[in-house]
């Protein structure tokens, strides 16, 4: 699809940047280009004659409010937290402190994981100590 008046400045008929009404060299141009099957984003031909039509204005999208559980996955609804320490503190006999807010085991957060006993990671060799906070 092509703008008429584009079309027309193509073959000439009209200079680039003109405005306003087209002469009838260009409306009949414009006749025999639609007659000839080219179809313009705004003129067309109604009842034999080289009509403007109204190009419709893009559709703008409206946002659509919803309801604040629709917008929540529902995984994150089942989620409670498993107990209310968020982190693991491991300190190794050198007295290097570690923190953690994740168990490494299975890669939940601290408060959500479900596994019955948490265990420093493997990596801390020599756990001199261990606790959860
Ligand atoms: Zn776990």
């Amino acid at each position: 699809m092509t703008k008429a008046r584009e079309y027309l400045i193509e073959k000439g008929i009209v200079e680039a940047g003109s405005r306003g009404r087209l002469s009838l060299e260009a409306q009949l141009t414009l006749k025999l280009a639609i007659l000839e099957g080219v179809r313009f984003d705004d003129y067309n031909l109604v009842d034999g004659k080289v009509t403007k039509m109204d190009v419709p204005a893009p559709v703008k999208l409206k946002a659509v409010k919803t309801k604040s559980s629709v917008m929540q996955a529902p995984v994150a609804m089942g989620r409670k937290p498993v107990r209310d320490k968020t982190q693991m503190r491991i300190v190794d006999k050198q007295g290097i402190s570690t923190t953690l807010d994740y168990h490494p085991d299975c890669g939940q957060s601290i408060q959500f994981c479900r596994c019955t006993s948490l265990n420093a990671p493997s990596w801390i060799i020599d756990v001199e100590k261990f606790e959860l906070i």
